[in-house]
């Protein structure tokens, strides 16, 4: 009998992997068409510099755009689109929609950098240092204007590949943070071999403090010690805010200051922000 439901469980349990599987595959032939379709967007989240108070960056952040399922969030896609490979295309989109973007803000008077984020399977790819060159060239965007954010696991177990792009990209004057910084090996010695420009302190940590707070202070330590500046994740409010800044943080990004938007949006909040007058629409 206990062999019986034995069987059963594993009949069930087969249906549903099997279930998943099929969904799985469907939306990865959706994810297709629409890269094809072009529904995949960057929204735009900005990054505060504490001494200034002033928006110095926006990170570039995916977001699918369905026909039928209206706004899809990464978390949805990002995963799928990295085993498969997938990423390799929608990681080049994203990278040049926001090189586009900050062609479009520097013409109209706006000086930011922008921050997009990169995966294991592009930074595998041997041509991929060149993909980023050439999408410079393309909006002749400036190396220094541009960074780009990669997990510290990525770095530490990287292959050779990998770090001959690393090589490439700061040869190039591209600039490199290290994302969700505290959440894999935390390899202090390893930071300091990839010569990182900034860390980026994760979310969860910014989230337990002040139970987190010694580690975050210890981290925050050994980045002013290696001169890499130091933006805190996910803040939500005022009270993170001083704290951060009492700790040393360099700048924040987070919901307190807004949460990601369109392109659009962008532009209005990047001109209130920086006193930047509006473009007056040509009337045809
Ligand atoms: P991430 O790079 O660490 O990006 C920050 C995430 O935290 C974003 O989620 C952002 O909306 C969210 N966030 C920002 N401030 C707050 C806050 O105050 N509170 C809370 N609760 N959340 C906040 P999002 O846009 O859903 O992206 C999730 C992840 O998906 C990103 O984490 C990144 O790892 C990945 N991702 C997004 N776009 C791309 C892309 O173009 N390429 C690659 N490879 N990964 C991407
Ligand atoms: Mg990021
Ligand atoms: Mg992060
Ligand atoms: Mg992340």
């Amino acid at each position: 009998q206990a062999k019986a439901a034995g069987r059963n469980r594993y009949r069930h349990f087969d249906a549903r992997m099997k279930q998943d599987q099929e969904t799985e595959l469907e939306t990865l032939t959706d994810i297709r068409e629409g890269l094809k379709r072009n529904d995949f967007v960057a929204y735009y989240q900005p990054r505060v510099d504490l001494a200034t108070n002033r928006i110095v960056a926006v990170e570039a952040l995916a977001r699918w755009n369905h026909p039928k399922r209206g706004l899809i969030m990464p978390d949805a896609f990002i995963g799928l689109c990295e085993k498969t490979g997938l990423i390799n295309d929608l990681g080049l989109l994203i990278l040049r929609d926001a090189l586009k973007q900050q062609k479009s803000w520097r013409s109209q008077g706006i000086e930011i950098f922008v921050s997009v984020n990169v995966s294991q399977r592009q930074l595998s790819s041997f041509d991929f240092a060149e993909q980023v060159q050439d999408a410079l060239q393309e909006f002749g965007c400036d190396s220094s204007g541009l960074e780009l954010e990669m997990t510290e696991t990525l770095l530490v177990e990287g292959d050779k590949t990998v770090h001959q792009n690393l090589k490439a990209l700061r040869k190039l004057g591209v600039k490199i943070a290290i994302d969700d910084f505290g959440t894999g090996y935390s390899n202090f010695s390893r930071l300091n071999d990839m010569a990182a420009d900034c860390v980026k302190i994760d979310r969860s940590l910014i989230r337990d403090l002040p139970r987190s707070e010694p580690i975050v202070k210890m981290m925050i330590a050994m980045c002013k010690l290696m001169k890499v500046s130091i933006v805190a994740e996910g803040i939500e409010n005022a009270e993170l805010e001083a704290k951060v800044r009492d700790m040393g943080c360099d700048e924040i990004q987070g919901f307190y200051c807004a949460k990601p938007m369109t392109a659009t949006n962008m532009t209005e909040h990047l001109q209130a922000d920086l006193g930047v007058e509006p473009l007056r629409r040509s009337t045809k």
